[in-house]
């Protein structure tokens, strides 16, 4: 998936995702990323970078219209994220074959949300680029 696209979807998570902690519709961030599935991390680092981290709990009943369906949308916005893990696009590098390559491009790792959830290309095709430099480690790891 293309940077920018990926990080407009990353960034309409997050916008969700701070709107319905700031409104106290999930506890802590940690609650919201395992109804979600979202990496608890990301969720929580998103919530650290919202200003002041003020919550401001509203009564269902007490909810405006627009409230309402800013929340509506919001959680529709964070549920579409376990259809998009299940239907990344395909990676799409050429093979020597002729062929472009079929795997679904790659998660990234929190650590690599702020350039976007998806990465633009599988794991076998350098879709993990950003920890090129700490192959050794990952390798020591596994
Ligand atoms: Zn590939």
């Amino acid at each position: 998936m293309p940077h920018e696209e990926s990080r407009e979807l990353t960034a309409r998570l997050e916008k969700a995702a701070t709107y319905l902690l700031k409104l106290d519709r999930y506890r802590k961030p940690d609650d919201l990323a395992r109804r979600f599935g979202l990496p608890v991390p990301v969720v929580r680092f998103w919530w650290r970078n919202v200003e002041d981290q003020k919550k401001t709990p509203i009564p269902d009943r007490e909810l405006t219209p627009k409230q309402a369906k800013m929340i509506r949308k919001a959680s529709q916005v964070l549920d579409g994220w376990e259809k998009v893990k299940r239907y990344r696009p395909e990676c799409g590098a050429k093979l020597s074959n002729g062929r472009k390559c079929k795997h679904s491009v790659v998660i990234r790792q929190p650590e690599g949300w702020s350039m976007g959830a998806l990465a633009e290309r599988c794991r076998m095709h350098g879709g993990m680029a950003r920890r090129i430099i700490r192959r050794k480690e990952e390798i020591e790891d596994e």
